[in-house]
């Protein structure tokens, strides 16, 4: 395969589940990686860890993509040590299981945040660094709509995600006249936290729906954001 070495890329969410499996996918094609946490600090190490043992440049960095100033202070950091980024994977995501009638304005707020908005100014901060040549590519789901995948309770979820498909057009056709493709990746079900594969009425209600009948793994959305 192709080799992405000399490339500086951030990983958004990369402390565990997809955003690790890629972060391990971009290094392992020979990319320096940005691992960006929230609230998993010992997990985030240890992925910088694993990518250092594979030979390639790895660091953390804290910063919670629902709030602006804190991701202003992300691209700081990485304009510090880079002074540039060449890839860029908004995958930092959240949901939550709440009937429509139950959403609350400040549920709703916060999945936008974290899921939309997040991504929006994590590319707008990123660009900036990409200098003639760049990638961001932003992580959906097949619950974003339009391919007759939604699910129930998570409509506030599958409208931020349907919001990231919307961004990612807008975005390829304003930044690939700079060298700058922007692409979105639509996962199924894959085994990570988020996947519920713990869960087991979770489980049961996603394998009704899907055809392979399994969870994808992580690192399967790995190879497809390194390609
Ligand atoms: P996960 O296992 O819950 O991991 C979520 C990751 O996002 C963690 O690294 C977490 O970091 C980080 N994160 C959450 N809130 C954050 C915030 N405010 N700021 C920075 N980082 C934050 O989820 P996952 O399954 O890997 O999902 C990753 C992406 O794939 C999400 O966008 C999700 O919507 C999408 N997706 C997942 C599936 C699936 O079946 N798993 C299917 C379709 C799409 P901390 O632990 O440090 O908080």
């Amino acid at each position: 395969m192709f080799s992405l070495q000399g490339k500086k890329a951030l990983v958004t969410g990369s402390s565990r589940g997809i955003g690790r499996g890629i972060a391990l996918s971009l290094a392992k094609q020979g990319a320096a990686v940005v691992i960006n946490y929230n609230s998993s600090e010992e997990k985030a190490a240890a992925v910088v860890e694993e990518i250092k043992q594979m030979g390639q440049e790895a660091f953390a960095i804290r910063a919670d993509v629902g709030n602006l100033e804190s991701i202003a202070a992300m691209y700081t950091e990485v304009k510090k040590n880079w002074g540039k980024l060449d890839i860029q994977i908004n995958n930092a995501g959240i949901l939550q299981y709440k009937p429509f009638d139950q959403v609350t304005g400040e549920d709703w707020d916060k999945m936008i945040a974290v899921n939309l908005r997040g991504q929006y100014f994590c590319a707008q901060e990123a660009a900036k660094l990409m200098k003639d040549w760049g990638r961001i590519v932003n992580i959906a789901s097949v619950s974003s709509g339009g391919v007759g995948i939604a699910f129930p309770t998570i409509s506030h979820y599958t409208t931020s995600k349907g919001g990231v498909v919307g961004m990612t057009e807008a975005l390829a056709v304003e930044l690939g006249p700079k060298g700058i493709t922007v692409n979105t990746i639509a996962p199924g079900a894959i085994n990570t936290d988020m996947g519920g594969a713990g869960d087991e009425k979770v489980t049961q209600a996603l394998m009704a729906r899907l055809s392979i009948k399994r969870y994808g793994e992580p690192e399967d959305i790995g190879a497809a954001a390194a390609f």
